[in-house]
C-alpha cells in the first residue's frame, strides 16, 4: 500500500506538475474539460483489477457482480439522458466508439461521407492514413464560403456516391448542424446516418443543442469534452443495431471493459442530469459567444484575424489567421506564454503546413467547469485579444491571466 510519492517519486512529481498547470492556467482547449473529484475516485478506485468480457449478465469472467451494476447503470443513465433506445458505454474512446459503430455498419471497401478534416471532421470521419481513411471509400464534403456546412453538396455527393454511411459531426467547427436534413439525405439514398456528437454532447444534454438522437441510426460521443466525464467513449443506437453494437465493440473491437473507466462514466451522467450542468453548460456557450463578438471587433481585425464563420453557436470559437502575419503556432505559443492554453488549428484552404496552421480553436467548456461568469469570460476574451497584437505585454497579460486563476480556485485540497 505505499502511496505514489513514496513509490514513485518521478512520476508522482509530474502528476503534481500537471496539478498545478492545470490549477495556474486558463485551460481553452475546446476538447478538455476538469473532471469531478468523484468522477476521478471512481477512476481511480478498485474497479480497475477486474476483468468484466461480456455484457451485464453475459460475461465471460466470474465475480463480475458489482461491475455489472455499474454497467447498468451507465447504461441506464446514458439512455435517459439523451432519449436513446440502446447505450454500449465500453469503448474505450472516441475513436473506438467510432471504429466499432462503422464496424457494425460497414464492411471494407464500402462508401462512407464525413466532413473533410481542415473543414472541421475527426480523423476518424476518413482521413487518409487513419483507420476510417484505410478500410473505406471516403467521400468528403466540406464547408461553403459562409463557413457552414454545404448541405447542397452533401446532397450532390450522396447522389453520386450513394454511400453505406453517412457520418455527420465535427472536431473543429462552430455551428450546428441539421440532423434533419442529414436524414433526408441518407434515407434518399440508403445510407446509415452516424452523427458523432463528441463536442457538443454536453450541449445536448442539457437542452441547449438539438438533439441528434431521434434522427440518426447510430450517436457516437466521447465522454470527457463537454460532458466533462472520464476520457471515454460511448455508443447510442436504435434497438434494431443493437446487437450488431454490441458485438462490433466486443468482441469485434476490444477485450476486457474499462469498468473503471465506466463507473466514471456513470457518475458523470448522473452530473449530467443536474441543474447545475445546465447552468454550467449556459455559461460555456455565452463565454464562447462573448469571445467571438470580442475577436470580430476592428483593433482585432486590423491585424488580419477574423472568425470563421462570423460566429459560434457551441462551446468554441474558431480564428481565422489567414490573412495575418501571425500563423497558427505562433499564436499558439503567445497564447501558452501568457498563461492560455489552446490549440493551433488547420482552416478550410489553409495555405500553411498542418504542423503550422494558420487557425486558432478556443473553448470555453473548462472555464466554464472553472466557474467562470460572463463578467470572467469577457476580461480573458479581452486578453486573448490583446495577445494577438504585435504590441503584446506578457507580463501584464499573465498578470491578468493569474488573477483570474486565482479568482476560480480548480481543486482545491487536492493534492
Ligand atoms: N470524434 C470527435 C468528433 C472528436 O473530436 C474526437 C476527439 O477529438 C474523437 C471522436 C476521438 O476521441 P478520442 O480522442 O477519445 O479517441
Amino acid at each position: 500500500n505505499t502511496p505514489l510519492h513514496e513509490l514513485d517519486p518521478a512520476v508522482a512529481a509530474a502528476v503534481d506538475a500537471e496539478l498545478h498547470r492545470q490549477q495556474s492556467t486558463l485551460e481553452m482547449i475546446a476538447s478538455e474539460n476538469f473532471a469531478p473529484v468523484a468522477v476521478m475516485e471512481a477512476q481511480g478506485s478498485v474497479l480497475t483489477n477486474k476483468y468484466a468480457e461480456g455484457y451485464p449478465g453475459r460475461r465471460y469472467y466470474g465475480g463480475c457482480e458489482h461491475v455489472d451494476v455499474i454497467e447498468q447503470i451507465a447504461v441506464d443513465r446514458v439512455k435517459e439522458l439523451f432519449g436513446a433506445e440502446h447505450a454500449n458505454v465500453q469503448p474505450h474512446s472516441g475513436a473506438q466508439a467510432n471504429a466499432a459503430a462503422m464496424f457494425a455498419l460497414l464492411k471494407p471497401g464500402d462508401t462512407i461521407m464525413g466532413l473533410n478534416l481542415a473543414h472541421g471532421g475527426h480523423l476518424t470521419h476518413g482521413m487518409k492514413i487513419n483507420f476510417s481513411g484505410k478500410l473505406y471509400d471516403v467521400v468528403a464534403y466540406h464547408v461553403g464560403d459562409d463557413g457552414r456546412v454545404d448541405m447542397a453538396e452533401v446532397e450532390r455527393l450522396a447522389k453520386e456516391s450513394r454511400p453505406k454511411l453517412i457520418v455527420a459531426g465535427w472536431s473543429a467547427y462552430p455551428r450546428q448542424l441539421d440532423f434533419a436534413a442529414f436524414r433526408r439525405i441518407a434515407d434518399e439514398v440508403g445510407a446509415y446516418l452516424m452523427v458523432d456528437m463528441a463536442h457538443f454532447a454536453g450541449l445536448v444534454a442539457a437542452g441547449l443543442h438539438p438533439n441528434p438522437v431521434p434522427h440518426a441510426h447510430v450517436v457516437t460521443t466521447t465522454t470527457h469534452k463537454t460532458l466533462g466525464g472520464p476520457r471515454g467513449g460511448v455508443i447510442l443506437s436504435t434497438a434494431e443495431l443493437a446487437k450488431k453494437i454490441n458485438s462490433a465493440v466486443f468482441p469485434g473491437q476490444q477485450g476486457g471493459p474499462l469498468e473503471h473507466v465506466i463507473a466514471a462514466k456513470a457518475v458523470a451522467f448522473k452530473v449530467c442530469a443536474s441543474e447545475e450542468f445546465k447552468e454550467r453548460q449556459r455559461r460555456t456557450l455565452e463565454g464562447a459567444r462573448i469571445l467571438a463578438e470580442r475577436l470580430v471587433e476592428d483593433d482585432v481585425k486590423a491585424v488580419g484575424a477574423d472568425v470563421l464563420s462570423g460566429g459560434t453557436d457551441v462551446h468554441l470559437v474558431l480564428v481565422d489567421l489567414r490573412n495575418s502575419e501571425l500563423d497558427g503556432q505562433q499564436a499558439e505559443d503567445r497564447l501558452h506564454e501568457v498563461g492560455i492554453t489552446v490549440n493551433r488549428n488547420a482552416v478550410p484552404d489553409d495555405p500553411r503546413p498542418p504542423m503550422v496552421t494558420s487557425g486558432l480553436r478556443i473553448g470555453t467548456p473548462a472555464l466554464a467547469t472553472r466557474g467562470f461568469t460572463a463578467e470572467d469570460f469577457t476580461e480573458v476574451a479581452d486578453v486573448i485579444a490583446e495577445t494577438l497584437k504585435p504590441s503584446f505585454d506578457v507580463e501584464a497579460l499573465r498578470a491578468r491571466v493569474t488573477a483570474l486563476a486565482a479568482k476560480h480556485p480548480l481543486y482545491p485540497g487536492l493534492r
